[in-house]
Parts: structure tokens; sequence; C-alpha cells
């Protein structure tokens, strides 16, 4: 099948016309020059009528980086606990101890879901989760010891920037010592979670227990300072202005210019069933896809944007292929944080079933690690095994 939005094919020319078309011929052209886009740009873009044009804008910059190749890994979630003190309103997954569901693992539970799958070529583990003052830091070392005991060569993706700040706080550290500690007893990498808009007034809406957006850029910094990579995300969707939302993906763009640290760029679609904010109507499959082109146009320093299948219809990560992602997570296996909030996409997929997914989106399937070294390539000539993939806008 091949994209509708198959940009490869189209001349600079005819892109530039269509852009013109729908008002947006001056974005075209810093498009097609590379320049990067301003913030009167990205609003330009959110507020455009047609969404097809910054789709295929989008996907020109996703196929000058990636051509067709759309990456995927073999992971396994670990939810460790759904205590938490933060109360962010949009969040149907805390809860308080003694509440029905409220959950605690120990280190011990954690390994014993990461034994289940040791027949299986498993890369990675994701774990994040609420976060509870109680949990006392040596939980956190030993949890990461566990995993990596039972497992030693699967990456440890853990501990959203909300998490390691409390993890600091626990351990009566500063971060900067806390880290090397983490990264000694396991950690890989650091999810993007947590972030949430950077709007103060947003945040003092919705989410006013949670660290600020300047304190997430702070600990994402010191994340990066430590040699580790990360992911970040924008929570889109509830009460957020447009102007925020380019003002969110700015800051993200600033700071990664100065540490090279983030990797991929994941929109996260709020999700208002079971929530205190039941009764906003969350985005459409057309404000996801918007969301994915959005961020290929304004990160331009951002190597990888990610279409996450779990809180998506697989059919919107599938067409976000030609809408600036290429990238579509994992295998997952057991997730909670979205489906206690009323997603509907399985909880787990065979690898097979990503490797088709990708194939049926006209994209070439490639397996990737935690850190983008290609692990299987359906077209070794054109991405090859065991090298790392492109990277850099
Ligand atoms: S979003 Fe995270 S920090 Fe906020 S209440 Fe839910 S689990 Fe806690």
């Amino acid at each position: 099948m091949r994209n509708v939005l198959d940009t490869s094919e189209l001349a600079a020319d005819e892109l530039r016309a269509r852009a013109r078309r729908a008002g947006l011929g001056d974005i075209a052209e810093k498009v097609v020059a590379r320049e990067r886009l301003s913030f009167e740009d990205g609003v330009a873009l959110y507020r455009s009528p047609h969404i097809h044009v910054v789709g295929a804008l989008a996907n020109h910059v996703r196929e000058r980086l990636h051509g067709d190749l759309a990456y995927f890994n073999v992971n396994q979630h670990i939810n460790y606990t759904n205590l938490c003190n933060k109360l962010c309103r949009f969040c149907a997954f805390q809860r308080l101890p003694g509440q029905p569901g409220a959950y605690w693992m120990s280190p011990e539970e954690a390994a014993a879901k990461i034994r289940a799958l040791q027949h299986e070529p498993v890369t990675e583990v994701h774990m994040v989760a609420g976060v509870w003052p109680k949990i006392p830091y040596s939980y956190y070392l030993e949890l990461l010891r566990a995993v990596k005991r039972e497992r030693p060569e699967i990456h440890v993706k853990a501990f959203t920037m909300v998490e390691l700040d409390q993890i600091a706080k626990v351990a009566k550290k500063p971060l900067e010592e806390v880290l090397p500690e983490l990264i000694e007893a396991g950690l890989g990498s650091v999810p993007g979670g947590g972030a949430e808009v950077f709007s103060e007034r947003v945040r003092k809406d919705t989410y006013h227990l949670k660290i600020s957006g300047d304190e997430w850029l702070g600990i994402a910094r010191k994340v990066h300072n430590a040699g580790l990579r990360s992911n970040c995300t924008m929570l889109h969707g509830h009460i957020e202005t447009v102007e925020e939302r380019v003002d969110h993906l700015d800051r993200l763009r600033r700071l990664q210019d100065e540490t090279k640290g983030f990797q991929t760029y994941i929109p996260l679609s709020f999700h208002p069933e079971n929530s205190e904010m039941a009764d906003v109507p969350g985005p459409t499959a057309l404000d996801e896809l918007r969301e994915i082109a959005l961020g290929r146009l304004l990160l331009d320093n951002i190597p990888h944007i990610k279409a996450y299948w779990i809180l998506m219809d697989v059919a919107v990560a599938q067409t976000a292929l030609s809408y600036g992602a290429d990238d579509v997570d994992g295998t997952v296996v057991e997730e909670h944080i979205y489906h206690d909030a009323g997603a509907t996409t399985p909880q787990r997929v065979q690898r097979e079933e990503l490797v088709q997914w990708i194939r049926d989106a006209g994209r070439i399937p490639v397996e990737r690690d935690t850190l983008y070294n290609i692990v299987w390539s359906a077209d070794p000539e054109r991405a090859p095994v065991g090298h790392a993939a492109p990277v850099g806008a």
C-alpha cells in the first residue's frame, strides 16, 4: 500500500504549491530549506484547517531523516505502584493506601514479571509509577538490582523526572549524587513522562502538586549531564491553549540545543475516562495526528517522534507514520496508567503484529533497542543490523 502522504516522490515544488494554496507557503519554504520554525509558525500550523498539508510538511521532514524506516522495540512495562500523593486531576491510575486496587510491588514481584518473559526477546523494561513518599530510597535501588539480576542484558528505562525528584528527596541527597547510584544499580535511561504541559496556568488548575515545568526541565538537564538519554512528552487535548503547546515544544527544543539528551518526543493524548476531568472531551484522531506533525516540524533537533500505539487506536498510529512519526513503541505486555483511564487498545501485541502493522502502513519495520541500535531490520541494506540508527535532524 502506498502512503497517502508519501512525499518522497513529490517534488519540493509541489509541496510548496500545496502549502501556498493552504496559506502555509512561508512555512513550507523554511521546511524545505531546513530552517528552524518560529513560535508564530507553530501557532499557524496548529490553527491551520489544512491538517493534511501540515501532515505532508511533517512527512517531508520525517522522510528526509528516516526514509521509509519505522522503528519499534520488544519491551515490557512494569508500573511498580499506583500509590501517589500528587492528585493530578487527569489521572485515573493513582490510589491512596487502602483504596480499592491500591498496590505496591516488591522488587521480587517485579523480578518475577521479568522472569515470566525470559523466553521472549525483550530488550527493554519500562518502569514508571506513582509518587509515594513513604517508599524508601533503598527500594528504588533494589528494584533496579532485582530486574538486572533476573535478566542482566535488559535495558532498564525507568523513573520519570517526577519520580526522580521524589527519589532524590527521600534519599536526602542532591540528584547529581543519586543518579550515579541509580546507574550503578542498573538504570539505563529515563522515560519522558510527567512533563504534562509546562504552563503554570495549567499546572495550577490540573496538577498543582506536581513539579513545575522549570523543575522538570532542570531534572532532565541533570539526567542528560549524568550521561543518560531520556525521552520527552507533552500531555495534550485537555485545557491547554495552542500557545501553551508551542511554548512547551519551544522549551523542549531549547534544552535539546543545550544537552542533546532527548532521543524521542512522544505526544501523550489525554484520556478523560475515570478521571476528575471526565467532562473534558479529549483529543480526536485528527488532533493526535496534528500533535505528531507539530512535534516533527518544531522539534528539529530531536531525532525521533513516536506514535505511542497504546494511547492511540492502532489505525491512528499507523497513519501517524505518514504525519511525522518514525516510531510506534513496543510490545508493552502489561500497561495500567492509560488503561485505567479508558484506553481500549490491547495491553499487549506480539512482535509479529507490530511488524505487520508497520508493513500495512507502507513503511519498513526496524526493530531497535532503547538507544536505537538496530536489532533486526526488514531491509538490512537501508538499516544495517547492529548499526546505530540515524540521529540528528
Ligand atoms: S499522573 Fe502520575 S504523578 Fe499525577 S497522580 Fe497520576 S500517578 Fe501521580
